[in-house]
This record gives C-alpha cells, structure tokens and sequence, in this order.
C-alpha cells in the first residue's frame, strides 16, 4: 500500500501519520494520504513566502516558459493521473471522465501559460505618465473539493504562478491522491517552494485561511464551507476567489424538438453524475410538451452504463463518497413522498458495494421539494412542468444559488433573449455547463465572489500598482 508524501519547499516530505482513501466503486483502499500536521501547514507557506521574494521578479519569459512546462508535465503523466483519480473519485476514465479531466488540466494549463497582463498607459505626453500595472499578490493558499480534484487545481494553481505568486494547496480529504502526485510532477519543473501541497483532514484548512502570509484564499467547494472561508480572511483582509455551490435550472420554451435537445440535456445534468457545480439541476418543461420530454429523455437515459470506472465501457461511477449517496437518496425519498414520480431509478440497491446511485428522473417534481430547492449534486433530476414561462423563470430566478442557467428552444434568438433575463453568472442557450479557458466562469448570489479563467480570472492573482509622474 503506497503512502503518499508532502511537498514542501522542493522536498517530498513524509509525515508520521497517514489516513485511508477508499475507492468509492469497491471500498477498498487507493493508498495512505499524509496527515500534515501544524508544523507542516507553517513549514509550507514560510517555504511559499521565501520563494515569492525571487518568483515575482522572474522575467515575464521564464513565468510563461514555466507554466507551458506545466502543461506538458501533465499531459506526460496524465494516462497515469488518470487511473488514480479514477481509483479515488469514481468517475470513468473514458467518456467524460478522467481522460477528458486531464485533457482538460493540460489545455487550461497551456492556454494559461500563453495569458499576459499588460501594462496599460493612460497618460504619456509632456504633462506626465500614468501607468497601471498588475502586481502578483502573494503566498495563495488553494482549496479544492473533490468532484473534479485535478481540473480545479490547476484552475488554482496555473493562474497563480502565472501572475508570479507562490502557491499551497490543499486537497480534498476524499480525494487528495491524485492531487499530491500531480503536484509532484508538476512542481519538479518550477523553483523550489513555487508550489507546495499539503493534506489532511478539514481541520487543517483553516490554518491555511488565517496564517498571517497567505495573501490570497482561493476556494472551491460549497457555500457553506465558502462562508467560513471568508470570515477567517477577515482579520488579515485576505484577497479571495470564492466558486461555490449551485443549483442551476434550464428552461425549455414551448415548441422545442425533445429528440433534438435530449442527449445534450441529460449530459448538462448527469456529467460527473451530477456531481458537478454548474450541472443543470432542475428542468423546467411546458405543460404542452411534457409527456414527450419526458419519455425522450428517460429513453436515453435508460441506455446510459453505470459501473466501476475501470471498466472501459463504463459511461458513469459511483457517487463519490457515502455523504453524497445518503443526501441524494434522502431527497429523492421525500420527493416521492411529496408527490413526484419516478421516470427512471430513483431506488438504490441495498447492501450494494459501492456508493452506485441509479440514474434517476422525477416527474411532477415541484418547488418545496428539497431536490428542486436544494443543490443535489448526484445523479437524479427533477423535471417541473410549467404553463407560463414568465412563471418558470421567475422559479429559476427564486433561488440563493447563481452560478448558471439555460435556455433550450429551436428558436435561438428567443431562447437568447430569455436568457439574458436569468440571474446567474453564466446563462447558455441549447447547451449547459459548457466552459472554455478563454471565457470567464463564476457565480453571483451564494454562488460566489470572482471569476476563474481566461484574462479576468488571471487578473483575479493580482493588485494593480499606479506609476505616475
Ligand atoms: P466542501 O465545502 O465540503 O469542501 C471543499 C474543501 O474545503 C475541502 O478541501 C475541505 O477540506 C475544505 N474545508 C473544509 N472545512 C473548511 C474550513 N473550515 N475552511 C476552509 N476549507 C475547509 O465542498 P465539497 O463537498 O468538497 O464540494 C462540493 C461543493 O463544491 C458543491 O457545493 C459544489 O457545487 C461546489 N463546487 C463549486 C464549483 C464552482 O466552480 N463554483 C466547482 C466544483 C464544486
């Protein structure tokens, strides 16, 4: 059984105790994570500041160099990250799975690395010269959840070395394997104490979100934890990117075709096993159309493969842990009881190994069901019949969640205009949970504070600094 190491300042580091992580398909044990202690969390970031004094004045060159470097690191191990992340977080290697997360890592790593942050001149003539320039801010601490570990951390991490700041990440405690060999691998190519990785239980996290050197949290996970993340900042006015939970709802007008429109449905909501942020998780479908989506959509549903991920048909996993398996069963439960209709699943084996969930679709679902007010974040959608689609967005509109919302509809420019009107971060017409390097992603409402990606999430690393004379 292999026991995985810390990486702090350049040294892989061994603690003296570890903790089990267990593959969510079969129970069994991937390998012993660290368990950092104090000591650990205050050696990382010390090594973190140390290293910042000579990254932030590496030539803009040797930053970018060293972030392409990243991309090809990753891509070089990434049939390897794959199978452990596989092993530790369930999802399939194939399909949308954990190939596609590392094609995913290594394209946003490299497109990343091919960002800049010019200066900007406002004044330059006989009376003066203003310039504006970006600065990096610092140690940033990085906490990731454990629905896509390594996507999310080089989401973190790449943006952050990029701009010149030093980085300590944290990993999720269901997922942290992956995360600490990826590391491993990537920060052989940087300068010692550039990238650092600690792991543990959550009760190391807020060391992190207080130590008195880190400038900058930048946090994925749920709201919840996103509230605590942000008062711990207070008393050093850290600098925060929060993307946190949400509860995303698609809407699809009067007249739309189902056959058209269903696979890409049942994708934006059952990627991951819904185990995604900005998943489409409540649908919303006029009465006229209803039976027909409906039996559209639990058709191709029907044919979707759920299995151990390993297994190279398979086109969904397990749920990842057995938290996440007892909140989805427990709201799909009351949501039958309240009324709604299982489509499709909706009735987990019992004694089954591993935490598999059927693919699930529930009629008749309406507001007041936890499963349509709440985040799921597992494989069962509710569908939600309306007759008046100022009616149904105004339901989309109700929610505290605001990280993405769709429109579906053959007529585009209608489906557009609808969309416009949502009150999310990122609002898609035909499509849901598409996201690209070069466009920003983030949450409004409880959703978050920021964005990631592309030139304004790169500047989210930075403090502008005036020249002026
Ligand atoms: P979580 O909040 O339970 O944990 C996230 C991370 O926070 C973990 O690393 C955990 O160890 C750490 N943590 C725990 N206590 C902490 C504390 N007091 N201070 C600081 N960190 C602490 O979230 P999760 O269950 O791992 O992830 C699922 C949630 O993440 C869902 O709500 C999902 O929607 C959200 N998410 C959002 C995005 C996005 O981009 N908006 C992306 C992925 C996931």
């Amino acid at each position: 059984m292999s026991a995985y190491r810390l990486l702090i300042d350049g040294e892989s580091v061994a603690t003296p105790d570890h903790f089990p992580v267990p593959n969510p398909a079969t129970g069994e044990t991937v390998g012993l994570a660290p368990l950092a202690t104090a000591e650990h969390i205050d050696r990382a970031v010390s090594a973190a500041a140390r290293a910042f004094k000579s990254w932030r004045t590496a030539s803009d060159e040797d930053r970018r160099k060293a972030c392409a470097g990243l991309a090809e690191r990753i891509s070089a191990s990434s049939e390897e990250l794959a199978r452990l992340l596989t092993l530790e977080q369930g999802k399939p290697l194939n399909g949308l799975g954990s190939r596609f997360e590392l094609g995913g890592a290594a394209a946003w790593a490299g497109y990343t690395a091919s960002l800049d942050l010019p200066v900007e001149t406002v004044q330059n003539d006989a009376n003066g010269r203003i310039e504006i320039h970006r600065r990096p801010v610092g140690v940033v601490a990085s906490i990731t959840p454990w629905n896509w570990p390594l996507l999310i951390a080089v989401w973190h991490i790449v943006p952050a070395i990029r701009a010149g700041n030093t980085v300590v990440i944290k990993p999720s405690p269901l997922t942290p394997l992956s995360t600490l060999r990826m590391v491993e691998i990537m920060a052989a190519g940087l300068p010692p104490g550039v990238l650092n990785v600690v792991s543990g239980r959550d009760d190391i996290a807020p060391l992190l979100t207080t130590h008195p050197y880190v400038a900058k949290v930048v946090f994925t996970g749920s709201t919840e934890t996103g509230r605590k993340v942000m008062a711990a900042g207070a008393a050093t006015l850290k600098h925060l990117t929060l993307e946190l939970g949400g509860n995303d709802a698609g809407i699809v007008l009067p007249g739309s075709d189902p056959k058209a429109m269903a696979e890409r449905i049942f994708w934006g909501a059952f990627l991951n096993s819904g185990q995604t942020c900005a998943a489409l998780k409540r649908l919303y479908v006029p009465d006229a159309s209803y039976d027909a989506f409906c039996d559209t959509l639990a058709g191709f549903a029907a044919k979707v493969k759920l299995g151990n991920g390993l297994d190279e048909e398979s086109q969904l996993g397990p749920l990842q842990n057995p938290m996440q398996f007892n909140k989805v069963a427990a709201m799909v439960e009351q949501a039958k009881s309240a009324g709604a209709k299982p489509l499709l699943g909706g009735n987990p084996a019992e004694q089954r190994k591993g935490h598999f969930y059927p693919v699930t679709l529930l009629a008749e679902a309406e507001a007041g069901m936890r499963i349509v007010d709440e985040e799921q974040f597992g494989p069962a959608l509710p569908i939600i019949r309306y007759s008046d689609v100022e009616d149904a967005l105004e339901q989309a509109n109700a929610s505290s969640y605001a990280l993405g919302g769709s429109v579906w509809s053959s007529d585009p420019e209608r489906a557009w205009d609808l969309a416009s009107r949502l009150e999310c971060g990122t609002a898609w017409v035909n499509r849901h949970g598409d996201i690209r390097p070069d466009v920003p992603f983030g949450g409004i409402k409880s959703s978050g504070i920021g964005v990631e990606f592309g030139r304004h999430g790169l500047q989210e690393y930075t403090t502008i600094q005036v020249l002026y004379r």
